[in-house]
């Protein structure tokens, strides 16, 4: 039987121990931790993802503060709104929910969160950091990846890698954490001629292409790790629902694989869970808490 990589039961599992820790500073006589999430207009996937990761923030006992913007607001607004929030001693979180509208500049927008409080790990402070293999905030996804395959006791160490995916906020950062952990990491993308001779010696092959059932199993080695990031919602032609799949046919390489991560509840809940292990990481530096939480950040 192939071993199903549980994001959700990950996720409860570390949710209940970061409950844990802010019980332990609060007892020391800290402030609960803050994460202030910026939302932009009205795009309601982003409604969807704003929700959970409210909810997530008040099961571990995080205060999230909802600041939601007009669709028509200024690069300059949102600036002045991300300076306040950088002086503001007692938020330790920032996220700015994307996608933005497109008279917003994404990435300059990002460099203005202080890294201190970038807890999506997109401050170009903190890519530097990863690519010098230093410690610091982490991107969710990949670091949410890294702990379910440590979850599973499944090494990087001397193994292939191949990443399908080059984005600043998966391709590359899953890559980067994979080569520090000592996996020989090749990278593809859509100008790859050849996908799926490269994807056919993975040992662990990480999918982030954003493209619905991309990868059969006829791009899969015997024995491999699977990671599905994609994430799609697909209507059926005959009665009209909406089913959720990822870039993988899972049905179809389920039984060729080692490990696999389901389409939902694989890499999803561990994007949120590690956005709530960056502000608990980040309170705890700020009010001068023993660190807790190295070990979730590769
Ligand atoms: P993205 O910015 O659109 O990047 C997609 C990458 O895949 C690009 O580098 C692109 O190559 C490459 N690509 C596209 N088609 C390809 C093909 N046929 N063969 C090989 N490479 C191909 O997407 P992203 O932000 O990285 O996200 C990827 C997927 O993960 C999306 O479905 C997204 O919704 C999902 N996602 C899920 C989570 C989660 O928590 N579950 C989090 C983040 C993202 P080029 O660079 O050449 O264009």
């Amino acid at each position: 039987m192939p071993i199903k990589l549980d994001g959700r039961q990950l996720s409860l599992e570390i949710q209940e121990r970061l409950k844990n820790d802010i019980h332990k500073g609060i007892k020391e006589g800290e402030r609960p931790p803050s994460l202030a999430v910026i939302r932009v207009g009205d795009d309601p996937a982003s409604g969807v993802y704003v929700k959970n990761k409210e909810k997530a923030c008040e099961r571990v006992g995080i205060k999230s503060l909802l600041f939601h913007l007009d669709n028509d607001v200024s690069n300059r607004d949102l600036e002045e709104l991300l300076n306040k929030l950088n002086l503001n001693a007692e938020v330790d979180g920032i996220l700015l929910q994307l996608p933005l509208p497109s008279q917003l500049d994404a990435q300059k927008l990002i460099s203005k969160i202080s890294p201190a409080k970038d807890v999506d790990g997109l401050h170009e402070n903190n890519v530097g950091k990863l690519l010098k293999n230093e410690s610091g905030l982490r991107s969710c996804t990949p670091a949410g990846i890294i702990n379910l395959l440590n979850s599973q006791k499944i090494t990087i160490s001397g193994k292939q890698i191949v990443v399908i995916g080059r984005s600043l906020l998966v391709g590359k950062p899953i890559a980067l954490m994979m080569v520090n952990l000592n996996g020989t990491v090749t990278i593809t993308h859509s100008k790859t001629t050849n996908l799926k001779e490269i994807s056919n010696k993975a040992d662990i092959l990480v999918v982030a292409a954003g493209k619905p059932n991309l990868i059969d199993s006829s791009f899969i080695k015997e024995g491999a790790v699977v990671i599905d990031v994609g994430i799609h919602r697909l209507k059926s032609s005959n009665n009209g629902t909406t089913q959720l799949c990822g870039d993988v046919k899972l049905e179809d390489v389920v039984s060729k694989v080692l490990a696999y991560t389901p389409v939902p509840g694989g890499v999803g809940p561990m994007t949120v869970t590690m956005l709530l292990v960056n502000t608990i990481y980040s309170w705890q530096k700020r009010c001068g808490l023993n660190s807790t939480l190295k070990d979730l950040l590769p």
